[in-house]
């Protein structure tokens, strides 16, 4: 029964996860757990960074992130 009960624990806890679709390379991308619209991630794939833009039940919108011009440090 206890093993059952891991597995019900478990299932629950992989739907809370969020699924998305890198719009750059279309592979799949998993979202950390509570990450934030407006957030930046990277594609583990491409290693584009991303903006999450709007986070639904088990997916959210992922767009490409503005590149950043690496002037500073100079
Ligand atoms: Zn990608």
């Amino acid at each position: 029964m206890l093993i059952i009960k891991k597995v019900i624990i478990y299932l629950f806890k992989s739907m809370s996860k969020l699924f998305s679709i890198c719009p750059v390379c279309d592979a799949q991308v998993v979202l950390a757990e509570g990450v934030e619209e407006s957030e930046i991630i990277s594609c583990s794939d491409c290693r584009c960074r991303l903006v999450v833009e709007k986070i639904e039940k088990n997916t959210a919108a992922l767009t490409k992130a503005p590149e950043v011009e690496e002037d500073w440090g100079e």
